[in-house]
């Protein structure tokens, strides 16, 4: 698809990566700089996504950050965390949402190892932008649940993107990873990209009264292992079966599954406008 195309397939206001996948150009290792943080110091990779603006179809830039402990090049099952922007819950400390515990979370553990990663990519409210973020919690006033929200909106329960992850893990030479998450589907996800996740790593958080429906929603309805904490009767992992089962600390995932096993279209496959029906 051309730019132009692109551009005229968009609606008012979306913003779209010009690359979907690794084009060359499209994504690129931009500046970086050690950061101390209570964590301890990491060396901060900013990288930059050429993306069109529908506004007046201008090309800029959206920076994701790789926050990285030690030297990862030639790495295998590289303690990452592939983490989402939430400027309500990490700037604001909104309750809604557990993104900065989860964030919080992911830099002490990764502090304390002598190598890991941290990939903060900048995609807001599940990859809907802030506005319509504000959108979906004014409807959640009125007792939608997070993935009705969306719905009623007219925006997919969820447009985050993960090539961008899998770029900046080829750039910092990383081999393998072990993946903090809750989320199946980013592993299924990032394995569509490329990325040979040898295993994942549950983030418990405990739940608060804010965001406790959230939490039991994220697992009814969106596949979340919320492991090990009072939320886990609530969840119905079906979907994600497989890499829902068991319950140890660590959770191996198909420790030799090649990395395009998962039988579903990979997400940089799937063109934008179909993403937003
Ligand atoms: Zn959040």
């Amino acid at each position: 698809m051309s730019r132009s195309e692109k551009a005229g397939r968009m609606t008012s206001g979306q913003i779209v990566s010009l690359g979907q996948g690794h084009d060359a150009g499209v994504f690129s290792r931009y500046s970086e700089a050690n950061i101390p943080t209570e964590y301890g110091t990491f060396r901060v990779v900013c990288y930059r996504e050429r993306v069109l603006s529908s506004f007046d179809g201008e090309s800029s830039f959206k920076e994701h950050l790789a926050i990285v402990k030690g030297e990862l090049r030639g790495g295998e099952e590289i303690p990452v965390r592939v983490h989402s922007e939430c400027l309500t819950g990490e700037v604001l400390h909104s309750l809604k949402c557990d993104c900065r515990e989860q964030l919080d979370h992911a830099l002490a553990r990764i502090g304390k190892e002598e190598r890991g990663a941290v990939l903060y990519l900048r995609q807001e409210g599940r990859g809907i932008g802030l506005g319509n973020k504000l959108k979906a919690y004014a409807l959640q006033e009125r007792g939608v649940d997070t993935v009705d929200a969306n719905r009623m909106l007219g925006l997919p329960d969820d447009l985050r993107r993960f090539d961008i992850a899998a770029f900046m893990l080829a750039d910092l030479g990383v081999r393998s990873v072990t993946l903090l998450t809750n989320n199946p589907l980013k592993v299924k996800s990032l394995r569509a990209e490329g990325v040979h996740v040898v295993r994942r790593e549950p983030v418990r958080i405990e739940p608060n009264v804010h965001n406790v429906e959230y939490l039991r929603t994220k697992g009814r309805r969106m596949g979340h292992e919320l492991m090990g904490h009072p939320l886990d009767e609530s969840k119905a992992s079906d979907v994600e079966g497989d890499l829902a089962a068991g319950s140890s600390a660590t959770d191996p995932v198909a420790t030799d599954a090649p990395a395009h096993d998962t039988g579903k279209r990979p997400v940089s496959a799937i063109p934008f406008p179909r993403r937003a029906g």
